[in-house]
C-alpha cells in the first residue's frame, strides 16, 4: 500500500472551501470537481503510452498515446460529485459502478448495487470515493473488483482518515490511495475529522 497526499497550494485552497461549513452545495460540487481533477492527475501520472507521431499543422512529429485500457469506479452515491472529473481528463474511461450504503446505526457498509464493465484483468481501475472512513466501504468494493479480475486498485479520495488507511492497508496491501488530505480520525459515529462532513449530503443538498 502507498499513501499519496497530494500537495499542492491550489488544492489547499480548495480544500479550504470544501471544508467551511457555509460553502454551498452549489459551490461545493464546482470544488469537488476541481480537487478530483488534482487528485486524478496524480493517480494517471505513470499510465503506460506508446510512442506515435501525429501532423501539426506545421509537420509531422513525436507524440505519446494512452496505451491502458482505464475503468473509473465511483462509489454511489458521493463517487458521483468526482467521475466528471475523472471523465474529464480521460474520456475512453469505461465506467463502473458500486452501491454501499453506511448503516447509520453500526457505520457498517452494505452493497446494494454493482455493474462493473467485464474482465477487469486487463485494465488500471480507479476507485472514486472521496471519503475514506473506516476503510469498511472501499475495502469491500476493493474486494469486489478483484472477484472481477481487478489486478491493483487505485483508490481516489478527498479526505482520508487514519483508521480507513490502516484497514485498507492490512485488506487490500495493493491498493494505492491518493487524497488531498490525511485527518486526524474518526469521531464516534465514524465521521472524519476535522473532516468536511457528510459529503454526499453536502454535494446533493439532502
Ligand atoms: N462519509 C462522509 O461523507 N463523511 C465522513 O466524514 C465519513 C464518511
Amino acid at each position: 500500500m502507498s499513501l499519496h497526499v497530494v500537495d499542492h497550494p491550489l488544492l489547499h485552497d480548495i480544500m479550504t472551501r470544501l471544508r467551511d461549513r457555509t460553502t454551498t452545495s452549489e459551490d461545493f460540487r464546482a470544488l469537488a470537481y476541481r480537487a478530483s481533477l488534482f487528485l486524478v492527475g496524480e493517480a494517471t501520472r505513470d499510465l503506460p503510452t506508446v510512442a506515435g507521431t501525429v501532423a501539426t499543422p506545421l509537420e509531422s512529429t513525436a507524440v505519446r498515446r494512452l496505451a491502458v485500457r482505464v475503468v473509473a469506479v465511483p462509489v454511489l452515491r458521493a463517487g458521483i460529485g468526482m467521475l466528471q472529473a475523472f471523465l474529464d481528463l480521460v474520456p475512453g474511461a469505461q465506467v463502473g459502478y458500486f452501491g454501499l450504503e453506511r448503516d447509520e446505526d453500526t457505520a457498517l457498509a452494505r452493497r446494494y448495487y454493482e455493474k462493473v464493465p467485464a474482465e477487469l484483468g486487463a485494465a488500471l481501475v480507479f476507485l472514486l470515493d472521496p471519503m475514506l472512513a473506516t476503510g469498511g466501504s472501499a475495502a469491500m468494493a476493493v474486494d469486489g473488483l478483484k472477484a472481477r479480475g481487478a489486478r491493483a486498485v487505485r483508490l481516489v479520495s478527498i479526505v482520508a482518515a487514519p483508521e480507513g488507511v490502516e484497514r485498507l492497508t492490512a485488506e487490500a496491501p495493493d491498493t494505492e490511495i491518493y487524497t488531498a488530505a490525511l485527518d486526524r480520525g474518526l469521531d464516534d459515529r465514524k465521521y472524519i475529522l476535522p473532516g468536511l462532513g457528510d459529503f454526499g449530503d453536502r454535494l446533493y443538498g439532502t
